[in-house]
């Protein structure tokens, strides 16, 4: 059976967290869509894992780790992540690579940082990893899919082509020095040298595991608000954040997945621009939630970058769930809100002097402006709590209170960034 663990807002949710702990129980862990362009902070017995590229099922050893065909596939960072790992104790991990994924060219993060920096203050905020350059020429017919990197003299024949075009934009538009055909097909050949170990028919691998009975997680990068198409276009990320495209970029058949766990903050965060109806924009309370956020704070896992936050958003997260098609709701990180007296929940946007509790689209949200509803906190410390009665009251109704507003059951509770930091929840939303 396939699950999906998915992002119901901005990204990290505490996705790796959540994954990681399934893992315990699965067989394969395969990321499915994005790239190196988000990370996921692990912590466990090795140490402190900041993971871009492999699935956060690379500690354990019962479990096969697959990067699949939707995945941006940054060859050198993913061959360091390997070597970071293994270097600190880390037993080899068992990794394939869909023979379909395509490649992150060295010209797609030159142009991904040529063209922020054209735009100017109109810059997506994008993590400048090559990502949106990539899908464009991956959806343009021009991408390099890892099996096209044993075919030599095609390649060879496919690179001449693509520069063509790639060197009149950089020479024109950014005024920079071409690419040189033969060193790029040079650097192919070493990005071959570290991948072939790991190259697979991936779908037939799980066709064949799923009919042995075998448990498959999908890992999602992001969350729906960044997904091309339901996300806060055009402050998205260039690929599908939705558990549905996980069919796709794994390349198993939709009804196989039977399980979808949309993750979700306590309360919210994200990185880049684009409209955030309840971000907390006054600088010292922002500095408070964003410096006992996550684990060690909320700074990108991939740049560093202090990320936005605000309050919960129960607009956003049941937009984000519906669009997931979510099983269950794992809620996480609620133990860093214990310093609060109270805590703002945004219910519903009021746009145009009318409140909606629906998500709308872009242009309309950038003009929504939050409504609160303030529910009193708990002050207490809820690290180590094991079982759901055993949290403070209003903790729980600050759980159920946001479980009635988005309407899927939550079912996990994350109270610490460790494995093991985990309360499972009966809920009578499940049915
Ligand atoms: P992802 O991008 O959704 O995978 O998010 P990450 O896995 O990077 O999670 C964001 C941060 O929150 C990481 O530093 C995690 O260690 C941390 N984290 C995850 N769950 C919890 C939690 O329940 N409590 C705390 N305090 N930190 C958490």
């Amino acid at each position: 059976m396939v699950k999906a663990v998915v992002g119901a807002n901005w990204g990290d949710e505490g996705k790796g967290k959540i994954t990681d702990m399934l893992a315990q129980d699965a067989d394969i862990i395969v990321r499915f869509q994005g790239g190196a362009n988000a990370g996921h902070t692990i912590k466990n017995k090795y140490g402190k894992f900041a993971l871009h590229t492999l699935p956060s099922g690379v500690f354990y050893d019962h479990t096969t780790s697959i990067i699949g065909n939707g995945v941006a596939l940054n060859i050198p960072i993913l061959f360091n992540e390997i070597k970071d790992i293994t270097g600190k104790g880390v037993p080899m991990p068992k990794i394939m690579i869909s023979d379909r994924a395509q490649i992150v060219m060295p010209y797609h993060i030159l142009f991904d940082q040529l063209e922020e920096k054209r735009l100017g203050k109109a810059a997506f905020g994008s993590t400048k990893s090559g990502i949106a350059p990539f899908y464009s020429d991956k959806y343009a017919k021009i991408g390099f899919q890892v099996n096209e990197l044993y075919d030599e003299e095609s390649l060879k024949q496919k690179i001449k082509r693509v520069l063509e075009t790639k060197n009149i934009i950089l020479e024109h538009l950014y005024h920079e020095k071409p690419i040189d055909e033969n060193e790029l097909f040079n650097t192919l050949m070493e990005y071959r040298t570290m991948v072939d170990p790991y190259v697979a028919d991936v779908a037939s691998f799980l066709d064949k595991a799923l009919k042995e009975g075998k448990t498959v997680l999908l890992e999602g990068q992001l969350g729906t608000l960044k997904d091309t198409d339901h996300g806060i276009y055009p402050m998205v990320t260039s690929s599908n954040t939705l558990a549905a495209y996980g069919a796709v970029g794994a390349g198993i058949p939709p009804y196989e997945i039977k399980q979808i766990i949309t993750v979700c903050k306590a309360y919210s965060s994200a990185v880049g621009g684009g409209a955030f109806v309840s971000e907390i924009l006054d600088k010292e309370e922002a500095n408070r939630l964003r410096t006992i956020g996550g684990d060690g704070g909320e700074f990108g896992a991939t740049t560093g970058r202090p990320r936005r936050v605000g309050w919960f958003d129960c607009v956003a997260s049941r937009y984000g769930c519906r669009l997931q098609g979510t099983t269950d709701v794992a809620f996480t990180v609620i133990d860093v809100l214990k310093e609060y007296d109270e805590l703002p929940v945004c219910v519903g946007y009021e746009i145009d002097g009318k409140v909606t509790t629906d998500f709308p689209v872009t242009h309309l949200l950038e003009k929504a402006k939050p409504v609160y509803e303030t529910l009193p906190g708990w002050k207490t410390d809820i690290t180590g709590i094991r079982k759901y009665e055993d949290l403070p009251e209003n903790c729980r109704k600050y759980i159920e209170f946001v479980e009635e507003k988005i309407g899927y059951p939550i079912t996990m509770i994350s109270n610490g960034p460790s494995r093991d930091d985990i309360i499972y929840r009966e809920s009578k939303l499940k049915k």
